[in-house]
C-alpha cells in the first residue's frame, strides 16, 4: 500500500453504464455499438490492441466525443441531456502524458482545478491539494516544481490532481506507459489502493498483471467493438475467442 495515510473517501460510489456507443470519424467506425457496465466501486479494465478504440470509448464516455448514438448513465441515469462539463467534473482522467503546468508548484497544480471549476478560495484550495498530495504520499514535495519529482512521481501528482475534483469515477488511460519500468509498481500500486477504496474506475491499460490481479471485469476490444467481457480469471486462463487468446499470446 502506497501513503494512504489520509481518511479514504465518504463519497458513494457510483455505477457508470454504456450502451450501443457509436462513433465514427468521417467514414472511419471506431466505436461500432460498444456496451460497458461498471458497477459502483468496482474497476473495469479495458484492453485490446493499438487502435482498437480504448482511448475513443473513454472520450466518449465523459463525452469529449459525443456519440452518435448509444446512452451514458452515471448513476443509472442518462448524462447525455445534461451540460457536459458538469460530467467531466464527475469523472477524473489520468493520461499517459501528466500536463503538470512546470512553472506553478506541486501543490499549485493540484490546487488549480478546484480554485478555478469549483470555485473553492486559495487556504480551501490548498488544504484540500494537501489533502490529496498526502493520499499519494507527496507531502513532502508541495512546494516543487514538477520537474524536480521523477516521471512516477508526476504521475501520482496528477492522480492526485483528478481526485481534487472528488470526481465520482476515475479513468485512467495507459497512465504508466509512459513511465520508466521502475517507477510503475509504485503508480499501478496506488491505482489498486484507490480500487480497494471503492472509487468506481474504468483502466485502460497493457498491465496484464494489473487488469488479472486488481479489475473486477475485464473487456476486451477489438476493432471498435466488445469481443469478450468477464471477470478476469475466467477471461485470462479461458478465453473464449480465438482474438482474445491470440492477444493474449502476444501481451502475457
Ligand atoms: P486505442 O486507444 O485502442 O489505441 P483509439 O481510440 O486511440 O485506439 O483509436 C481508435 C481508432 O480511431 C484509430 O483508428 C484512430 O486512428 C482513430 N481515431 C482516434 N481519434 C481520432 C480522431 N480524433 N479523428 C480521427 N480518427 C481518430
Ligand atoms: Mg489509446
Amino acid at each position: 500500500m502506497i501513503g494512504v495515510s489520509a481518511e479514504p473517501t465518504t463519497r458513494e460510489a457510483v455505477s457508470l453504464t454504456g450502451t450501443d456507443l457509436h462513433l465514427s470519424f468521417g467514414d472511419h467506425k471506431v466505436l461500432r455499438g460498444v456496451d460497458i457496465q461498471v458497477d459502483a466501486g468496482t474497476t473495469t479494465t479495458v484492453i485490446g490492441p493499438s487502435g482498437s478504440g480504448k482511448s475513443t470509448l473513454l472520450r466518449v464516455l465523459n463525452r469529449l466525443h459525443e456519440p452518435d448514438a448509444g446512452d451514458i448513465l452515471l448513476d443509472g441515469r442518462s448524462v447525455l441531456k445534461d451540460n457536459p462539463d458538469d460530467l467531466r467534473r464527475r469523472i477524473g482522467m489520468v493520461f499517459q502524458q501528466f500536463n503538470l503546468f512546470p512553472h506553478k508548484t506541486v501543490a499549485e497544480n493540484v490546487a488549480l482545478g478546484p480554485r478555478k471549476l469549483r470555485g473553492l478560495d486559495k487556504e480551501r484550495a490548498r488544504a484540500l491539494a494537501l489533502q490529496q498530495l498526502e493520499i499519494v504520499g507527496l507531502t513532502a514535495k508541495a512546494d516543487a516544481r514538477p520537474s524536480r519529482l521523477s516521471g512516477g512521481q508526476q504521475q501520482r501528482v496528477a492522480i492526485a490532481r483528478a481526485l481534487a475534483m472528488e470526481p465520482q469515477v476515475m479513468f485512467f488511460d495507459e497512465a504508466t506507459s509512459a513511465l520508466d519500468p521502475e517507477l510503475v509498481k509504485g503508480v499501478l500500486g496506488l491505482m489498486a489502493d484507490l480500487a480497494q477504496q471503492g472509487m468506481t474506475m474504468v483502466v485502460v491499460t497493457h498491465e496484464m498483471s494489473y487488469a488479472r490481479n486488481v479489475s473486477d471485469n475485464v473487456l476486451f476490444m477489438d476493432n471498435g467493438a466488445v469481443v469478450e467481457t468477464g471477470e478476469p480469471d475466467q477471461l485470462f486462463t479461458d478465453a473464449a475467442s480465438e482474438r482474445l487468446r491470440s492477444f493474449l499470446s502476444q501481451v502475457l
